[in-house]
């Protein structure tokens, strides 16, 4: 599909130095590392197709007034799937997947053919975009994964055509992608923007909250906002996975979720006894304290604050191609590998994620540096 005055918008991208020039496996492109209108971070260009970046999720923090403001029509809802943000395409006879950021995903393109049958979808639709989530233990990015999945799992929750920002309605996705094998998120159906229905919506999520998922994705029928809501204990799942980098992160990330852990519990009624709560703010205090003394020990005993995982891959040169993808991804992680071993068909890939920044403040804090605050 060819968009009005591509090169324009390159020429101004180049300009803006926002352009980046990218490769893999001989495949060449471009990578929008900001916004440029339009043409949101992670926007890909090859050749003259364009693969817009994943577009922002408005958060509402009140359920049912947050529907009874914004949304007039009937609305789909969706589970939230907790993992990684990938864009699927097919570009000259290649399946590959991309990251949020515009990179191809050295570990996720490699595995594709795990995940589902692409190929026969893309032979029919060669011109869309499959946007989905990339879940499971055996990831390269996420430190925590949902129950029930052993290795990686991907569900697809949008398509949009080459060139275009404009996703396809989800009953029209539901119905495209069901004939093929291509796993969807779970969907809870249709929805009406009425307070009768929003008290089954809480029950779901009470029930998601139990289960350790992370929430919703609200798609009103015609309009193109989506609106994401997330279940109370997720938030300390997050703190407690996160907490490790406790010194680096932005103070915000913590703040962030406590604040919409006590919003959504309330209006979930989830606690009904005094005992209940203090379950709960005890589990929250664990996840701030076990993160951090983890981070402590590592260092005492390494000399440097890491997480180590491991993954299967299918290609053994691929490997390289992820460690390096990992390294270019950020600044402030070094990746490096631990051990590849073969492991029936693939390879199980160690590696080792350094956290530069937390190490540093370790290492000031525990020489006696001072600083005023
Ligand atoms: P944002 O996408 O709003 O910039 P973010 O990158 O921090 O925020 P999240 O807060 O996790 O991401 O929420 C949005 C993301 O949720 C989407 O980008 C997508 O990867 C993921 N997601 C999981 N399930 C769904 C679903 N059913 N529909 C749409 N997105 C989903």
């Amino acid at each position: 599909m060819i968009i009005e005055d591509l090169e324009g918008y390159l020429n101004l991208a180049r300009k803006k130095g926002v352009l980046e020039e990218e490769e893999f496996e001989g495949l060449k492109y471009y990578r929008f590392s900001d916004d440029l209108r339009k043409y949101l971070r992670g926007t890909v260009v090859i050749g003259d197709k364009v693969v817009f970046g994943y577009h922002k999720i408005a958060r509402i923090l009140s359920l049912e007034n947050g529907i009874l403001s914004h949304i007039k029509e009937p609305f789909y809802v969706e589970e939230k799937a907790d993992g990684y943000n990938v864009r699927v395409v097919s570009v000259d006879g290649k399946i590959v997947a991309f990251t949020r950021g515009g990179f191809i995903c050295p570990f996720t393109t490699d595995r594709l053919p795990d995940l589902g049958d692409f190929e026969t979808f893309f032979r029919n639709h060669p011109d869309m975009v499959i946007a989905g989530e990339v879940v499971g233990p055996g990831n390269p990015y996420n430190e925590f994964s949902p129950a029930g999945i052993e290795d990686i799992a991907f569900f697809a929750f949008d398509i949009f055509p080459l060139g275009s920002w404009r996703s396809l309605s989800a009953e029209e996705r539901y119905a495209i992608l069901e004939k093929y094998d291509i796993p969807q998120v779970q969907s809870f159906g249709k929805f009406f923007p009425e307070t009768k229905e929003i008290e089954r919506l809480k029950d779901i999520l009470k029930s998601l909250n139990e289960k350790g998922a992370e929430g919703i994705v609200i798609k009103p029928q015609y309009g193109r906002r989506k609106f994401k809501y997330v279940t109370p204990f997720i938030n300390i799942s997050d703190i407690k996975y996160s907490s490790h980098l406790i010194a680096e992160l932005p103070a915000e990330f913590f703040t962030q979720r406590i604040i919409r852990m006590m919003l959504s519990m309330d209006e979930l009624k989830v606690v009904r006894e005094e005992n209940e709560l203090k379950e709960i703010a005890q589990r929250l205090g664990e996840a701030f304290i076990e993160g951090f003394s983890k981070a402590l020990k590592d260092y005492k005993s390494k000399g440097k604050v890491t997480w180590t995982f491991s993954l299967r891959m299918r290609t053994r040169e691929r490997i390289e191609l992820l460690v390096n993808h990992l390294n270019r991804a950020s600044k402030i992680v070094k990746v490096s590998l631990v051990s590849v071993d073969k492991e029936d068909s693939y390879w199980r890939v160690v590696l080792e994620k350094h956290f530069l920044k937390s190490t540093d403040f370790m290492a000031s804090a525990l020489r006696g540096s001072f600083y005023f605050d």
